[in-house]
């Protein structure tokens, strides 16, 4: 997930370098359950080296984003849907379950704590980063007894101005993100060192992202580094808007789900299918595709310019970001800065 700088220059602050003043945290114990939740200093944590989140990797978190309104109060983009997202994720690594109030809370704690810090800069958002891991300090193979919730919050970039510049990105054909029965579909610490040494490749080939494919045929396209990715065929009203299904193995983006429901009340036809790496090639070159753009909560929507692989390189359209792309980006920004109503109720005031 990196972020491509941005337009508001110099004072961009990096992404998740600098945090704000305080925190939150929550403990759970097999015998207590969850207790004592409380708004904190942001400090330095004492954990056991032989902590289990460390050793076998039970971690989960989130990201979810405050938005200043054109009126000045801030709101949150739809925390629910990522307080459930964190209860799967955590299912998934046999880890407890924080409840939904609690995250709400500890979301609106830190946010009404820090929110002075988010400059009046509608280029600016509240970034809130969740994370869940095991604290016990036992280094048998099995769920630890002892947990800890951290929330945590920095200032950052969310989008590219009026034109964002778009990315290229490199087809990996040797590294899979994400098996079939395995946790790609659960936001888990794990998922993403392994996409490390992919994301450097891509580097060296002058990419920013890694386009992944599915583990078993290597054939259908699943995800953008750490985003989800969107077609766009045909073009002006009634374009469709298509973005690979979720087969288990993709991240269910809150991003990715917007976009679908914006896509409709914007009159296009949005659509969920899997996509080949050869369909999305050859429709390219046939004009079918006319835009393509990767998707999430840091980085918003990111257009794709052009695409790297071992069999041969392509331009998507004639490489910038096309209307789709940016009808949909403002869409979602208008929203989170309340410039358009919200008719879907996403929106939660801090
Ligand atoms: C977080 C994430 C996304 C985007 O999800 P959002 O809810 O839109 O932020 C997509 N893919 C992966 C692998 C992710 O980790």
């Amino acid at each position: 997930m990196s972020q491509p700088s941005a337009v508001a220059g110099a004072r961009t602050p990096a992404f998740g370098e600098a945090f704000t003043a305080h925190m939150v945290t929550a403990r759970w114990t097999a015998d207590r359950g969850w207790h004592a939740p409380r708004l904190r200093p942001f400090e330095q944590l004492s954990i056991s080296p032989a902590m289990v989140g460390l050793h076998y990797g039970q971690v989960a978190f989130e990201g979810l984003k405050a938005h200043r309104g054109v009126h000045g109060s801030l709101a949150l983009f739809r925390p629910g849907e990522h307080a459930r997202r964190f209860q799967q994720s955590a299912r998934r690594l046999a880890m407890p379950e924080l409840p939904e109030e609690l995250f709400l809370a500890a979301a609106r704690d830190l946010v009404r704590a820090d929110g002075d810090q988010l400059p009046a800069d509608p280029g600016l958002s509240l970034y809130l980063r969740p994370v869940l891991f095991a604290t016990e300090p036992c280094l048998a193979v099995r769920p630890a007894r002892e947990y800890l919730f951290v929330l945590i919050a920095f200032v950052t970039a969310g989008f590219f101005g009026p034109r964002p510049e778009p990315v290229s990105v490199m087809v990996s054909r040797t590294h899979s993100r994400a098996v079939p029965g395995g946790t790609g579909h659960a936001k888990v610490a794990g998922n993403y060192a392994p996409a490390y040494l992919e994301q450097l490749r891509a580097e060296q080939a002058g990419c920013q992202q890694v386009v992944w494919l599915d583990a078993v045929e290597h054939r259908w396209v699943e995800e953008l580094g750490a985003m989800n990715i969107f077609f766009v065929r045909g073009q002006g009203p009634g374009a469709q808007v298509v973005t690979p299904s979720l087969t288990g193995t993709l991240l269910p983006g809150i991003t990715r789900d917007s976009l679908l429901t914006l896509a409709a009340d914007l009159g296009y036809q949005p659509a969920q299918e899997r996509v080949s790496l050869d369909q999305w090639w050859s429709e390219c070159r046939s004009g079918v595709i006319t835009e393509t753009f990767a998707c999430g909560t840091a980085a918003v929507v990111t257009p794709v310019g052009r695409v790297r692989d071992e069999q041969g390189d392509w331009t998507i359209g004639d490489g910038t970001a096309g209307p789709v792309t940016l009808a949909l980006r403002d869409a979602l920004v208008d929203v989170h800065t309340g410039l358009s109503a919200d008719p879907h109720g996403w929106m939660s005031p801090a």
